[in-house]
């Protein structure tokens, strides 16, 4: 890998990484929070990109995109995962910049697009001050949406391919591609939060959490058999099968602490901090998550949430 350390005449340290000969990642690094917020860039005889990130970030892609000195219209795809905020709450501000750009999202996102009002409402409810960091997102002209279904593809030439995997659970609208010449996935959240310091997922699972939906997306994924995967959350990461297959051990984990949590009445600070003593993968990156800006909030409170309230739901699945 690469790194290559550009110092952009307004003073920003932009960091962008050459990931496969055609596929670049930069460090949105979103309110100053490094290795957390992806873009990828995808070079063949056009331009793709996947994840726009969230609003306030898409200065800083926009300087990631000048470095690799790509002009804005060559820009074919922006393809989004889902529409939460960090991932595709930058597109309706990107779109401004690209003009020959259609943004690619699940068909029940689209109109979340082409009209965020409701979105940042609740974006606002769910996430509180987080959502100010991210940055209101703008609208998409809706002649500029592909709303997207399992099984399309996209060819930005030279071989360079992106192929929707339609993969619900962590939010009924999400989705992976799949780039054919590297073999490699975009998981967006589908496969959780990687992080790479400590090689090791957690979970991201906010309310409404389709635990039984997000285990049928790691197995279509896993069938792929991918080569790598490419976390939005954060880059790449060799041994996918091994990772997607953990990835579901630690949902079924958590499920079943949720479960004993629920039929115990415990509080969910007291299930947050039993999943926390059990799942040796949360505790290696326990104090890091503790610290984190946005981890902090997300894993400990609105993940453990979420597989609580789909417990209360649904009862558990069977493990
Ligand atoms: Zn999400």
């Amino acid at each position: 890998m690469t790194i290559l350390k550009f110092y952009l005449s307004n003073g920003v340290k932009m960091h962008i990484t050459k990931i496969e000969e055609h596929v670049h990642l930069i460090d949105l690094e979103t309110a100053g929070i490094k290795n957390f917020i992806a873009s990828y860039v995808l070079t063949g005889k056009n331009v793709a990109i996947v994840e726009t990130g969230p609003a306030f970030s898409v200065s800083s892609l926009l300087s990631g995109l000048k470095e690799l000195n790509i002009k804005p219209e060559e820009v074919a795809y922006v393809a989004v995962s889902h529409i939460h905020l960090d991932h595709g709450g930058g597109a309706g501000t990107l779109m401004k910049y690209l003009p020959k750009a259609n943004v690619i999202v699940h068909r029940r996102g689209a109109p979340h697009l082409a009209n965020p009002k409701k979105l940042w409402t609740q974006a606002k409810e769910v996430l509180g001050s987080v959502a100010e960091m991210y940055g209101k997102p703008e609208p998409v002209p809706e002649e500029r949406i592909i709303a997207a279904t399992d099984g399309m593809s996209f060819n930005i030439g030279s071989n360079v391919e992106l192929k929707v995997v339609e993969t619900l659970g962590h939010a009924s609208h999400h989705l992976s591609y799949y780039e054919t010449l590297s073999e490699g996935i975009f998981t967006g959240d589908a496969a959780g939060i990687y992080l790479n310091k400590f090689d090791v997922v957690v979970p991201t699972t906010p309310p409404p959490f389709r635990l039984d939906i997000a285990l049928a997306s790691l197995n279509k994924l896993i069938n792929l058999k991918p080569r790598h995967l490419y976390y939005s959350h954060f880059g790449k990461a060799d041994n996918p099968i091994e990772k997607l297959q953990s990835y579901a051990h630690q949902l079924k984990l958590w499920a079943k602490i949720a479960k004993q949590g629920i039929e115990n009445r415990e509080t969910l600070e007291a299930i947050s901090k039993r999943i926390f003593e059990k799942d040796e993968a949360v505790q290696k990156a326990a104090e890091y998550i503790k610290t984190h800006l946005v981890l902090s909030k997300t894993v400990t409170n609105k993940s453990v949430q979420g597989f609580v309230e789909f417990v209360e739901k649904f009862g558990s699945i069977s493990t």
